[in-house]
């Protein structure tokens, strides 16, 4: 790790248990993906060599939502799948947070009809809104870097007086310029 050789080994150090804790928790966050559409890909493509998550300890996707603590919905919600995204947020481990990731999992984006969830903030707390459609991986990035600076702030999830969790409800600037398409392209057969 590097730290060996930055301090010698009977160095003492003291801190709180509970910044030891937070620590652990950011440096180890284990992503449940709830992918459902094109997002999808774009969440894959962060997790792989290009992006790397690895490098901010939140690639180990489980796919068991009982070893999460991060829901990642990337895609539109189809009203027959919205039970199964709730049965997912319920069965994952506390302290737990919700990223939405792109413009269908927060509004429903351009699928407006009676069949889509117009946003699966109306039935799972959302923490962290990342924009864009689809958002690229670096936004992505920058969302799981929000949840760590809320847990390293000891900023765990407050509930309210009903025993309800109450969402953070982060949303992320778009952090790159889009660029002018290409004009004049003849295709030559
Ligand atoms: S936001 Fe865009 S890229 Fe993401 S699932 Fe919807 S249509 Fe696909």
């Amino acid at each position: 790790m590097g730290i060996e050789a930055a301090l010698s080994t009977d160095t003492v150090l003291t801190t709180s248990l509970q910044r030891v804790i937070n620590w652990a928790r950011r440096s180890s966050i284990w992503p449940m993906p709830f992918a459902t559409a094109c997002c999808g890909i774009e969440l894959m493509a962060t997790a792989s060599s290009r992006y790397d998550l690895a490098r901010f300890g939140a690639e180990v996707m489980r796919f068991s939502p009982r070893q999460s603590d991060l829901l990642i919905v990337a895609g539109r919600i189809a009203i027959k799948t919205l039970p199964v995204l709730q049965r997912i947020y319920e069965q994952m481990t506390e302290p737990k947070w919700v990223i939405s990731m792109g413009a269908c999992a927060s509004t429903g984006g351009v699928f407006d009809t009676y069949a889509t969830v117009q946003g699966c903030d109306q039935f799972i707390p959302v923490d962290v809104y990342v924009p864009g459609c689809p958002p690229r991986p670096e936004m992505l990035i920058e969302a799981v870097m929000a949840i760590q600076r809320i847990i390293d702030e000891d900023n765990i999830p407050p509930k309210g007086p009903d025993g309800k969790r109450i969402p953070l409800g982060i949303a992320l600037q778009p952090n790159y310029a889009t660029r002018p398409q290409p004009v004049g392209l003849s295709v030559s057969r």
